[in-house]
């Protein structure tokens, strides 16, 4: 009797070896039902069966999808390295690659071989009848920068393995740039350069017939920014929408789209980071918009970083990879110096556009009154905007009415019984509400301080962005005032509507967070004011310039994208800092110098390597003893570094204790083999959960 080792979505490393039925034929990456246990589960042949279980304990494969193409050996490779690098079980991998519970919608299994492809073909044709074909938008004719991009990245495509970072301001061309790259890639023109761009066909499938060369093309965008809008352009430019992957896909269409996407029906597929770990059939070229964004790193389950994933995808599978950014990513900056990665330059906004001018608020010079945050040079900006019937936007990233809620006569602050942090106060203090935003515990605020029994004495702590709304509403009374928060954006619903109003002119000043910096076009909006520019300074995170210059950067490119030059105020208590100065001058050069140096003298990312454990338990305890354990067995290296344990900055989250250790070494030396190597000498209780974060980009 045959065996093959099937591995299978679940927490382990190994497969399991399972009975080949007579008369089955079964490969390496192919797509079989299991039993498992109790329940029926989706597998993949991983090899020839490893003999560790007597045949006569084995159970028999229940299903073989015939009608699928295997999972290619590169794809397997891909998992394999994901799990090798990130320490991480294959299986939790493969989860990633397969999320989907038992079966590929629908069921045909119990169909004879011929009769299953005719099934195949029938569903094509239904899937084709649902793509809704429009005409083509007729690709802009390009400017000469725009021009010789695409022409370096067509030249690299079905060339193997290359990373080509688009580096252009906002506005620049870059989406129309790697458009043009995904023309030539799912219509199987990839070597023919020198062709004009004339999409013939709005017909995923029917390009697949005609042209052999076809492939699919994968766009990796943050969570936040795959948008209607992104959407729309797609479909405009290439007649069909793109297969858009993201966690909130009912199990019904994740199995249609997933059976889409390894049959290499789906020629476009969009989506945040998850989308990178599926089974392609035969992808031709990814790309990673926006790869400086922090959303790219998970946080749960298994630690990755879409981003370096995705290289080390198309490392692995031979493809062009293209990175794009206005403010990449130092990893991504260092790469291109030492010459792993080739640059694609667009230096200028597309139309001759001025970028905004952007000037520091000193507000040490400033004079506030208590409870107010907006200073009389962004008063007179906004009043002078207003007059000229222009949009105003203002940027705090900061959800809620205020940060902290506190007595005023015992100095009672409100904090989370989860974590240790404090609640947010949401809505004002007569009909509010206090958040934990790291839990979402929720309470009302309660009539007395529940400390010293006194009533009246609440008083609010700092601006969030209903506070701010609140107090421009008041200096401005006239004015149409909305806010754009992850809180109000709940719906998508609001979202676009708030997007609709500010883009067709109802809203005169926009208070928002984040939420609102991310690739909205406004065509009216002409002055943004950062309330707290340093708040992403505080705390002593290796990445806070970075990724303070980043946000703020992408914040003032939302002015002036149409004719007149934008104005930013950025309020500062650091007008000498060299983030803000880098913004001031538009001088992000001059910042990555400095940066470079820095993290080169302290052996940081992108010089040297950190992996962080985390260790946590509903007891305090015991996590210091297992951290004990743990810090007994530390093995000797030479060129390792190990910091800790100390308690996490947020040393109480969601009621578990955290303690973390931090690993640093020079670039030359992996950390993955010593840990694992340290690991399996300390064996853990159950209670006590411990993560490994290679690369963490959180330090909390
Ligand atoms: P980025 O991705 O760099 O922000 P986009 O590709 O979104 O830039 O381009 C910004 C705007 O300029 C879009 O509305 C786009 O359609 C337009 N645009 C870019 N290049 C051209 C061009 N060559 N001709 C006409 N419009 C263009
Ligand atoms: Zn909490």
């Amino acid at each position: 009797m045959k065996t093959v080792e099937v591995l299978l979505p679940k927490p382990f490393d190994h497969g399991f070896d399972y009975l080949v039925p007579d008369g089955v034929e079964l490969g390496a990456g192919d797509y079989v039902r299991v039993p498992f246990g109790k329940q029926s589960v989706l597998g993949v042949v991983w090899g020839a069966g490893k003999g560790d279980v007597p045949i006569a304990k084995l159970k028999p494969i229940a299903e073989h999808f015939s009608h699928l193409p295997p999972m290619g050996d590169t794809t397997r490779q891909f998992i394999e390295w994901v799990a090798r690098y990130t320490l991480s079980p294959r299986g939790m991998v493969l989860k990633m690659s397969l999320p989907v519970e038992e079966s590929f919608a629908p069921k045909k299994e119990k169909l004879p071989k011929s009769k299953a492809g005719k099934k195949v073909v029938e569903e094509l044709g239904e899937a084709f009848e649902k793509v809704d074909v429009q005409p083509i938008a007729k690709p802009p004719a390009l400017s000469d920068a725009q021009r010789e991009v695409t022409e370096t990245i067509a030249a690299r495509l079905d060339k193997g393995f290359s990373v080509t970072v688009i580096d252009g301001v906002t506005g620049s061309g870059k989406t129309e740039v790697y458009f043009d790259a995904i023309a030539r890639v799912i219509e199987g023109r990839g070597q023919q350069a020198e062709r004009a761009i004339s999409p013939r066909s709005g017909s995923p499938c029917d390009s697949q017939e005609a042209n052999h060369g076809a492939k699919q093309t994968l766009v990796l965008l943050p969570e936040i920014a795959l948008s209607t809008q992104w959407v729309e352009r797609c479909k405009a430019r290439f007649g069909f929408e793109p297969l858009v992957w993201h966690s909130g896909l009912t199990p019904a269409k994740r199995r249609e789209s997933l059976r889409a996407i390894l049959t290499g029906e789906a020629k476009l597929v969009v989506g945040a980071r998850s989308a990178l770990f599926l089974p392609y059939a035969n992808l031709g070229l990814i790309v990673v918009d926006e790869e400086h964004e922090q959303s790219y790193k998970q946080e749960d389950g298994v630690l990755y970083h879409a981003r370096d994933m995705a290289v080390a995808r198309a490392h692995v599978q031979n493809l062009p990879i293209v990175l794009v950014s206005a403010t990449p990513s130092l990893e991504t900056v260092n790469n291109l110096r030492e010459g792993r990665y080739e640059k694609a330059h667009l230096p200028e906004r597309h139309g001759g556009v001025h970028l905004p001018q952007v000037s520091l608020v000193d507000m040490r010079q400033e004079k506030l009154d208590s409870g107010t945050w907006v200073s009389q040079r962004l008063r007179a900006a906004i009043a002078e905007t207003l007059s000229a019937k222009r949009q105003v936007m203002l940027f705090l990233n900061r959800r809620g009415y205020a940060p902290l809620l506190l007595c005023r006569t015992c100095g009672h602050r409100f904090a989370c019984p989860e974590c240790s942090s404090w609640m947010v106060l949401h809505g004002n203090k007569t009909k509010g509400q206090l958040r934990c935003h790291h839990c979402d515990h929720r309470d009302a605020v309660p009539k007395a301080c529940p400390a010293c029994l006194k009533e009246e004495t609440l008083v609010a702590c700092g601006p969030g962005v209903e506070r701010v709304a609140e107090e421009v509403a008041a200096l401005f009374p006239t004015a149409r005032v909305e806010m754009m928060t992850s809180d109000t954006m709940d719906s998508l619903k609001v979202a676009e509507m708030t997007v609709q109003e500010m883009t067709e002119g109802s809203i005169d000043i926009l208070v928002g967070t984040q939420m609102m910096a991310k690739g909205y076009h406004f065509p009216n909006l002409h002055l943004i004011g950062v309330i707290d520019a340093d708040l992403g300074l505080q705390g002593g995170d290796l990445r806070a310039g970075e990724r303070t210059y980043q946000l703020l950067h992408q914040v003032a490119g939302r002015a002036g994208r149409e004719q007149e030059q934008g104005q930013v105020l950025l309020q500062t208590y650091l007008p000498d800092h060299p983030v803000m100065l880098a913004l001031a001058a538009h001088d992000r050069e001059g910042l990555e110098q400095l940066e470079l140096v820095a993290r080169e003298d302290a052996v940081l990312p992108p010089f040297g390597r950190l992996a962080a454990l985390i260790i946590d338990g509903p007891q305090e305890s015991d996590v210091v003893h297992a951290c004990r354990q743990l810090s007994l067995k530390i093995p000797k290296h030479a060129d390792i570094r190990v910091l800790g344990p100390a308690p996490a900055p947020l040393t109480r989250l969601r009621g578990r204790y955290r303690y973390r250790f931090l690993l640093r070494s020079p670039k030359r030396v992996a950390l993955q083999p010593y840990v694992h190597e340290w690991l399996s000498q300390v064996p853990l209780p159950n209670a006590i959960r411990l993560r490994v974060d290679i690369d963490p980009y959180s330090f909390f």
